[in-house]
């Protein structure tokens, strides 16, 4: 048995081989999977899981069809795709996970995160994070009109630069020593995180002993997925 990790596939309209590669990727890796981890920025954009889009839709059907197959997903959210709820996990057949988590893989504990919080360098951002991190900030959207929300998220695309790009140059590095107070505090050897778009293996050392950052790429133009088992772990990357 395995499970895999994935993240920032940044699925939206525009770019539908990123979406036929994810459906080739369920059905042919997923399916073979005990668990499937998907690490934020899932989804390019979310406004609300009223907001039923075609690709919502055929995306939900699709996870929820792997599910029933006996493959547990969870899901946490980036920063695209924070308003992801309840309402659309449950159509998905996923389990919503918090940005932090510490799981036993396969016998080694191993800290989950999107990774936009390890980016301390951008006071601004974080600024930004903790607005939309609140639960009364998002009730407060949420409660807005679908049009509202839209408009909304129009504005907030045009005033980020970064928003509009998934270049890696666009997107602020982790803070190391961010990475290593984290590890520590959460007493782990093992650190998974997408947001940054750079896919690598950082070796560490946390408490003394040696440790791994592992970052998962997007999907602009490879698909990334790390696969843990009892023998180790891989980060996989193919040609889109
Ligand atoms: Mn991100």
């Amino acid at each position: 048995m395995h499970s895999l990790f994935i993240s920032d596939l940044h699925l939206h309209e525009s770019r539908p081989q990123t979406t036929r590669a994810f459906f080739h990727f369920l059905y042919t890796q997923a399916i073979n999977a005990e668990t499937l981890y998907i690490l934020g920025d899932f989804f390019d954009a979310w406004i609300g899981d009223d907001d039923e889009s075609e690709l919502a839709q055929d995306i939900a059907n699709g996870l929820k069809i792997l599910n029933e197959q006996g493959i547990t997903i969870y899901f946490m959210h980036g920063n695209r795709d924070f308003l992801l709820g309840n309402t659309y996990a449950n159509k998905a057949g996923m389990t919503l996970i918090d940005d932090g988590i510490v799981i036993d893989l396969y016998g080694t504990p191993t800290l989950l995160m999107h990774g936009d919080s390890l980016c301390t360098g951008d006071i601004e951002y974080q600024k930004f994070r903790a607005m939309v991190r609140n639960p009364q900030w998002q009730q407060q959207i949420l409660a807005q009109p679908l049009s509202a929300r839209r408009a909304l998220a129009a504005q907030m695309r045009e005033k980020s630069q970064s928003m509009n790009s998934l270049k890696a140059e666009d997107i602020l590095d982790v803070t190391p020593d961010e990475v290593i107070s984290q590890m520590e505090t959460a007493n782990v050897t093992r650190l998974i995180h997408g947001h940054t778009h750079r896919p690598a293996r950082h070796p560490l050392v946390i408490n003394g002993k040696p440790a791994e950052r592992i970052v998962l790429g997007d999907w602009h133009e490879s698909g990334w997925c790390i696969k843990a088992d009892q023998t180790g772990i891989e980060l996989i990357d193919w040609k889109l």
